[in-house]
């Protein structure tokens, strides 16, 4: 265990006990002293969801990089989630149906390298992770919800934080953790430094959810996600999970209300899905109840371009950025955060919020960059739009179009969306060649079977009914 540490180092608070303030308590205990998270929520002692977390009702995806990632906080991990049954799928034709785009990619195609998926429930994730937190000795969850943090504005530091009951815990460093609602920007202009600027990127998402119980036999796919094409505003997605039950979401993007019940979930998967995925779906039993959940917009507070911050609190997790949720990208944003931590924390705890803070803007900013120009050029999302967006969508449609028959297009494509390769999404001229290549040869194909079409003698139909 490394203590590189050379300031403070008795006592952190992490505000908030989901996957951010867990991987923060687990790395920050390797150097300090003691760690204590507080959760306002109810936390079970199984994997079922919990309130204060909704998106545990719909399909929440775990990117191949997240899973890379949090095995590197919590070693074992990826193991004890395949010993309790989460399905592992590998990028094979099979076993995955992905549509970019309105593009189809990867079906019926060999990629050439593999990478695996671990497809757990939201619930299974958090609880293997807090079981892990858990047997930490020197780190205690506690029950009970943080009221603010508390400045000293004579050391122009965080000293603390009061608790919902008005007890106060004095701490060397506060984490907060508490989600997209965090409510530190507000305690930074109260402290008199000022609200951090915040982009926004206005999705207008409605998630509508059911659990489906789909005979087994039916479909080889583990994993169905179809994002919403620039000409359709909808989209779905289908999870295969560890209790053999399928988590099936349809969303609506730019405001477009998704079906909100079984029949009319199943009505769209016969648009948009293969038609033996969609008659899989259909010979299924719905689970439980619908589920609805809206998120309006993907934000990014950008605490990097603050002039000052006081010392003793950094936020992490979706209270730094929460991005569009079809995306499926918070948890492995959270883990590429939670790498920023181990990387920062080498560096000693002086100075420690700013090199993460800056570290974070570093490998947030080319995904919100790609999920923006996908927002606001596809679907007219309203936020800030440089003109090369609408090119920039341009060629990447284009990209996608010739990936659709070319299994090294797609599987560069996929590693990227995957964060699995590097995030910043300019592909190196020996791909763009190939593209340009696959994509005349498609042109080429299409005006010479169009040829062929003017060539064929016209059927009149005259003399089929004497
Ligand atoms: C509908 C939806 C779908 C999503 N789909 C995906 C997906 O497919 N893939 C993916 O990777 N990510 C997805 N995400 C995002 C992902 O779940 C988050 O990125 C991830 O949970 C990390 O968030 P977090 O830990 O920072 O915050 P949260 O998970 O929001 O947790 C914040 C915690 O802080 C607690 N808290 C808040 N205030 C206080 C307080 N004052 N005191 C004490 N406790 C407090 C809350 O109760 C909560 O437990 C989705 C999110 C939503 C909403």
């Amino acid at each position: 265990m490394s203590r590189t540490c050379n300031l403070p180092r008795d006592h952190v608070v992490v505000i908030g006990s989901s996957v951010a303030g867990l991987c923060a308590a687990k790395l920050l205990s390797e150097h300090f002293a003691r760690v204590t998270l507080y959760e306002r929520d109810h936390l079970p002692d199984t994997p079922v969801n919990r309130g204060a977390i909704p998106q545990g009702d719909h399909v929440h995806l775990l990117m191949a990089r997240g899973a890379e990632e949090l095995e590197k906080v919590f070693p074992g991990l990826l193991a004890a989630m395949t010993a309790e049954g989460v399905p592992v799928v590998q990028n094979q034709p099979e076993s995955i149906h992905f549509t970019a785009g309105g593009h189809v990619l990867g079906t019926g195609q060999v990629l050439e390298s593999n990478f695996t998926a671990y497809v757990p429930s939201r619930a299974q994730l958090e609880w293997q992770i807090r079981s892990r937190v858990n047997q930490i000795p020197t780190v205690t969850i506690v029950e009970r919800g943080v009221s603010e943090p508390v400045f000293d504005p004579v050391a122009g530091r965080v000293t603390g934080v009061v608790l919902d009951d008005g007890e106060t815990v004095p701490a060397d460093l506060v984490v907060d953790a508490s989600g997209r609602g965090s409510r530190l920007p507000t305690w930074l202009q109260q402290w008199g430094f000022g609200r951090p600027r915040e982009d926004s990127v206005k999705i207008g998402v409605t998630y509508a959810s059911q659990r489906v119980r789909i005979p087994a036999g039916q479909m080889a796919e583990k994993m169905v996600l179809v994002s919403a094409p620039h000409d359709r505003p909808l989209g779905m997605g289908m999870l295969f999970h560890e209790d053999a039950i399928w988590t099936v979401t349809a969303f609506g993007v730019a405001k477009a209300e998704p079906p909100n019940d079984f029949p009319g979930i199943c009505d769209l998967a016969d648009t948009v899905l293969p038609p033996h995925i969609s008659a899989a779906l259909r010979s299924g039993e719905p689970v439980g109840q619908m589920n609805f959940h809206r998120y309006p917009t993907s934000k990014w507070r950008r605490y990097d371009k603050m002039d000052r911050l006081p010392e003793g609190i950094f936020p992490f997790g979706d209270a730094v950025a929460s991005l569009n949720p079809t995306f499926g990208q918070g948890v492995t944003m959270t883990a590429l955060q939670a790498a920023n931590l181990r990387e920062a924390l080498a560096g000693g705890v002086d100075g420690l919020a700013r090199r993460l803070i800056r570290r974070t803007a570093r490998t947030t900013l080319p995904v919100w960059l790609m999920n923006s120009v996908a927002d606001i050029e596809a679907h007219g999302a309203q936020g800030p739009r440089p003109k090369w967006y609408g090119p920039m969508f341009g060629l990447f449609d284009q990209f996608l179009g010739a990936a659709e028959t070319d299994p090294v297009l797609a599987e560069w494509f996929l590693r990227r969306t995957s964060l699995l390769d590097s995030v910043w999404m300019t592909p190196p001229p020996r791909i763009i060649g190939r593209a340009v290549r696959t994509n005349m040869r498609q042109w080429m194909a299409e005006k010479s079977r169009r040829r062929d079409d003017v060539d064929q003698p016209a059927v009149t139909g005259s003399g089929t009914g004497s």
